[in-house]
């Protein structure tokens, strides 16, 4: 079977967030024969947040994970952690193993199992780092590329944070795979809606996000038994409620078959290049007046920031694109960052030749 191919359909990586027990594993996949996977997934090693949870059967999951290779023809995927677990999951006949969140954020860690893996032909996939870091995964891709691993993908799973109002476990940060896929077209990207969600309800609004946004395949935990669960109960799904899921998602394509509505497209996006070049070109001209006006404050010995002034521009902006229909706190952000970005360049130009030595 050849992984990670850019195809129409998304690929569905389905199975429990641990294998627990024999009878656990096979019924999960003989609930999920129907659904056509493209692997079957089990953890045998859990990297559990605090001691005394249970952290996996390790090697003897891994026979069970063989019977259901051979009971269902599901292909297989489990997390590898250590270079012992590449060499027993290897001995097992895993088809493509993946590297977890907590491990991606160690680059010493990462080089291990890279190096682990040279000369070695199987297919990995690498999990975004916990924290919202695009070059730290990146660099976790490159370091099993020059290792010489050909078949990569790489699964966006959602990134820590304290962020009490939000009703996801895992924040998806969506700009970072974005980012990864601007940076690496060819990239196959799979999202894990269950760890970003982290409650079995949200997971189909993500995994729809996933699909509207073009990702290449899902990631979903499914369980017989989810409250009974020994890791991640709250948010995997009963294989009908997976079967469901499946059957009611939109794939969407990244271009129009439909030849009058490509062009529409076309057209839509001609405009909006203009419309585009028209903001920089905007930007541009407000950075250089700020650049004006720092000059001047520097010859009258004024401060750069001026809390009246930002109080203004912030209330009439504000304004005005309520008026426009536009989201208040979309430009409130925005005009955050340009109002750094003034300060930045005013700042440079206070500082210029303040400090220097004169001769
Ligand atoms: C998992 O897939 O069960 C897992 C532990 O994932 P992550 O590394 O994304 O937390
Ligand atoms: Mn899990």
């Amino acid at each position: 079977m050849s992984f990670f191919r850019l195809a129409e359909e998304p690929m569905i990586i389905a199975g429990p967030c641990s294998a627990e027990t024999r009878e656990q594993l096979l019924s999960t996949a003989a609930a999920l024969k129907p659904a056509n996977l493209t692997l079957f997934r089990a953890g045998v090693w859990k990297p559990r947040t605090r001691p005394g949870s249970f952290e996996g059967n390790g090697e003897e999951a891994l026979k069970w994970l063989q019977e259901v290779k051979k009971e269902y023809g599901f292909a297989v995927t489990t997390e590898v952690a250590e270079v012992h677990h590449i060499e027993q999951a290897l001995r097992h006949d895993v088809d493509v193993l993946w590297i977890g969140a907590r491990t991606t954020v160690n680059p010493f860690h990462v080089q291990q199992l890279a190096e682990a893996l040279k000369g070695v032909d199987v297919p990995v996939m690498i999990k975004n780092p916990v924290n919202p870091d695009v070059d730290l995964w990146e660099g976790a891709l490159e370091r099993f590329e020059r290792a010489g691993v050909k078949k990569i993908a790489a699964i966006h799973r959602g990134f820590s944070s304290y962020q009490a109002s939000s009703p996801y476990r895992n924040q998806p940060n969506w700009v970072i795979p974005i980012e990864l896929k601007r940076r690496r077209p060819d990239l196959y990207i799979i999202c894990d809606p269950s760890h970003i969600a982290g409650k079995r309800d949200l997971v189909a609004e993500v995994a729809q996000k996933a699909m509207d946004m073009g990702f290449d395949g899902l990631m979903i935990e499914t369980h017989p038994d989810p409250e009974q669960a020994w890791s991640d109960a709250a948010q995997q799904l009963r294989p009908e409620a997976l079967l469901q899921l499946l059957s009611r998602l939109i794939v969407r394509k990244q271009s129009a078959e439909d030849l009058s509505k490509s062009s529409e497209l076309e057209y839509l996006r001609q405009m909006m290049d203009t419309v585009d070049t028209e903001i920089v070109d905007l930007l541009a001209r407000r950075i250089e007046l700020s650049e004006r006006m720092g000059l001047v404050k520097k010859e009258c010995n004024l401060t750069v920031y001026n809390p009246d002034r930002w109080r203004e521009i912030v209330e009439t902006r504000s304004a005005q694109a309520l008026k426009l229909r536009l989201s208040p706190e979309f430009i409130l952000d925005l005009y955050e960052k340009i109002h750094h970005e003034s300060i930045r360049r005013q700042l440079d130009i206070l500082e210029a030749g303040d400090n220097s030595v004169k001769d």
